[in-house]
């Protein structure tokens, strides 16, 4: 039997003021036109919480760009969902966040591109680092829980004490640093991101110094870049066990990334009762449990663990959703990810410049607009 869900994303938006290098959402985005309204996500909450979800996620994009946040919040609370709203922060003033608590927010999560003003507005593609810094000390006043997001890679790992201090004096409950992942936006600028095999070991250190000094104070997870890992992570626990995502137009995925693969129909709430998506479509069984593996993973006895691990990340670079994940050492494609932490390295001796694409933002027409490339930075 299929255990329930136990998160819901709920991808409100595609828009958002900030342009990041690293930006998770596909590269063909959903315009405001596309979006599901107001009525069709209170629906939508209530028939999460009714198949045993318990976290709403609301995220984007930019959540705040949605004039209607406050009713999505209030709504996701009266049906009993813990609330988190995920958000570079632009969009909120006091007032707004005063009525975002009152409405029952529960949880916020604030992200920084870096403890640097000119690496994070150069990383973000717009000026917006102070705003949040500011912004930071007005959430702690509401005393509500207060995440705060630092999102590392090759351009700031080597500043990186300076940015868990820097976090530290924001006075979070919670710290995340987490490396980019190679999907969306941040597969396209991979060449200039992917850390080097020297830096990830720093970072642990210092995470890990960092978690024992600040223990009992706040805590502090990290999220690791699979490209140097021993064998692959549980891709967002697994295809089609714990968690949903719902994009702006009403399709529900299992993970941020599966829209890559090729031949995958995803249903749309519109169409289909949640609780019916989760269990009988198509699409959340493709690769749910351990069917549908090949060997090595078959007859591996970690299969249970980390089920072959992701499969966007094995279509992404092999063009075969269903190999082994080459992040696996005992995966037959693994020389394709040693070769990437090859070319990283040697990059790095070159000290190469840095020349990437910045993510673009749908219009209200669904097309996108293209962004003047900003002068590369010096810390
Ligand atoms: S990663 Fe940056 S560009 Fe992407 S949704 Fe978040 S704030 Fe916006
Ligand atoms: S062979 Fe498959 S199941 Fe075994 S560790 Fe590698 S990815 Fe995981």
């Amino acid at each position: 039997m299929t255990p329930n869900p136990l998160a819901l994303i709920a991808e409100i938006t595609h828009r958002c003021p900030l342009h990041c290098v690293y930006c998770s959402n596909p590269l063909q985005m959903m315009g405001a036109e596309s979006e599901l309204v107001t009525q069709e996500w209170i629906r939508v909450f209530h028939e999460a919480a009714r198949l045993g979800i318990l976290h709403v996620h609301l995220t984007g994009g930019e959540p705040l760009a949605r004039a209607d946040l406050k009713e999505l919040v209030e709504a996701a609370h009266s049906a009993g969902l813990y609330t988190n709203l995920i958000t570079s922060g632009i969009g909120l003033s006091e007032a707004r966040l005063a009525s975002l608590v009152d409405a029952g927010l529960d949880h916020i999560q604030l992200s920084f591109q870096d403890s640097r003003e000119q690496g994070a507005n150069w990383i973000a593609g717009a000026k917006t680092h102070a705003h949040k810094v500011a912004l930071a000390e007005t959430i702690r006043r509401f005393r509500i829980a207060f995440t705060v997001n630092l999102v590392v890679h090759r351009q700031n790992l080597d500043h990186l004490e300076e940015m868990i201090a820097f976090a530290e004096q924001l006075r979070p409950d919670r710290m995340e640093i987490a490396h980019a992942q190679y999907y969306g936006w941040a597969l396209k600028n991979r060449d200039t991101l992917l850390p080097t095999r020297r830096q990830l070991e720093n970072c642990l250190r210092l995470v890990g110094e960092a978690q024992k000094r600040l223990s009992g104070r706040i805590r502090i997870d990290c999220v690791v870049p699979d490209y140097y890992a021993r064998y692959p992570k549980a891709c967002m626990g697994g295809w089609g066990r714990s968690i949903m995502l719902i994009n702006p137009g009403g399709e529900v995925l299992p993970c941020h990334a599966a829209g890559v693969i090729p031949g995958m129909r995803f249903d749309s709430v519109r169409e289909h009762p949640l609780e019916w998506i989760w269990t009988d479509s198509a699409a959340f069984q493709r690769f749910r449990g351990e069917q549908w593996m090949p060997e090595p993973c078959r007859s591996c006895e970690r299969r249970t663990e980390d089920l072959g691990g992701c499969r966007c990340q094995a279509f992404l670079l092999t063009d075969d959703a269903s190999a082994t994940d080459p992040v696996c050492t005992l995966a037959p494609t693994h020389h394709l990810i040693e070769s990437l932490q090859l070319e990283t390295r040697s990059g790095e001796e070159r000290s190469e410049d840095v020349s990437w694409t910045y993510r673009l933002n749908p219009t209200r027409e669904g097309r996108h607009v293209t962004l003047p490339p900003l002068s590369p930075r010096s810390n």
